[in-house]
């Protein structure tokens, strides 16, 4: 078996069909009103060994805390965070790895500890809006001062933003060097550009792409043993752009690709077909299969059971959702 399975090769219309046959599968078979294990008191979706925490996604080892995202290990009591290892009492932190009593931090490696408005340094105590610092402790706008100097004024900053209403609040979007549809918010909280705009979120638009097709997707390979050794050189045009209901949606679609010689050698290694889609559009694909970040109260779906919860299948989805004991009887 295991010789058959290496041996075979796939075609493209095995993997349409095959894909075809599974979401029919799927579709008849209830899941869990949400992706994890071990959880207890807490809400959000594709977790693990929570407790008592509110809104969190993709997290694991989170005790007491809300509104988290990414939040991969041994994090308690905090709040508004996204992307950090090991957190501990902190308040909206994005890409940190050991937050510790931190409020509004960015992009820090090492442990940031009693640190506020920080971006890009490297283990940091006592630092107060320093950019890039390396181990440092009471400096403020990256300025060293004496422990007396640094808690007198940072006093002072924090008495000023309460009045200007920053105090608290993350760096301003104005400040991101991303636009809003460059950045991960637009995969799970898309907006159009007026939208965007509207808020204040800075928005690109991308050149149009003018690419001369050499390659149609009608014309691809059935299977990767079709494929010449040219193919290289091949501007390939992007399935999506055939279907007109899917192009407005795709709208990182980069209309054509490439496909380079260490893809090819993995293609062939693994025995698949050629993509026929550009690199956004596949991506956009799997993202589809992940739950969005956000949470409806429902029902348990199966009949006779009261059973509530807070979920990531809006109620318009086609899945069967159960509570975890019905799911549990049903599939063990
Ligand atoms: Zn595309
Ligand atoms: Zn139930």
């Amino acid at each position: 078996m295991k010789k058959k399975v290496k041996n075979f090769i796939w075609s493209r219309k095995f993997i349409k069909e095959s894909k075809e046959k599974l979401f029919k599968l799927r579709a008849s078979l209830p899941v869990k009103f949400y992706h994890g294990a071990n959880v207890s008191n807490s809400t959000g979706d594709y977790i693990q060994n929570t407790e008592r925490t509110k809104m969190a996604f993709n997290c694991r080892d989170n005790k007491d805390s809300a509104y988290m995202q990414d939040a991969w290990d041994r994090t308690g009591d905090c709040r508004d965070c996204t992307e950090l290892i090991v957190g501990v009492m902190s308040y909206e932190i994005q890409g940190v790895e050991a937050p510790h009593r931190t409020i509004v931090a960015r992009s820090c490696f090492g442990t940031i500890t009693d640190s506020c408005y920080c971006d890009m340094c490297f283990s940091a105590q006592d630092c107060f809006g320093c950019f890039g610092l390396k181990q440092k402790q009471y400096c403020i706008l990256n300025k060293q001062y004496s422990k007396e100097e640094y808690f007198k004024l940072k006093e002072k900053i924090i008495e000023h933003m309460r009045k200007t209403k920053e105090w608290g609040e993350y760096f301003p979007s104005s400040l991101s060097p991303f636009a809003y549809n460059e950045s991960m918010a637009q995969d799970y909280f898309p907006l159009t550009k007026d939208e965007a705009l509207t808020k204040g979120y800075p928005w690109y638009d991308r050149p149009a792409r003018d690419y001369k097709i050499t390659l149609f997707t009608k014309d691809l390979p059935e299977s990767i043993n079709n494929v010449e050794g040219n193919i290289t050189t091949e501007v390939i045009q992007c399935a999506t752009q055939n279907d007109v209901d899917q192009k407005g949606e795709y709208s990182l679609c980069t209309t054509a690709f490439n496909i380079t010689s260490l893809e090819l050698t993995l293609y062939k290694k693994m025995k698949i077909p050629l993509p026929e889609k550009c690199f956004p559009c596949r991506r956009q694909d799997r993202f589809v299969f992940r739950n969005p970040r956000k949470l409806w109260h429902r029902k348990c779906m199966k009949n006779g059971c009261e059973n509530e919860f807070e979920t990531s299948y809006a109620p318009n989805c086609p899945e069967i959702v159960y509570c975890a004991d019905c799911y549990k009887k049903e599939v063990y």
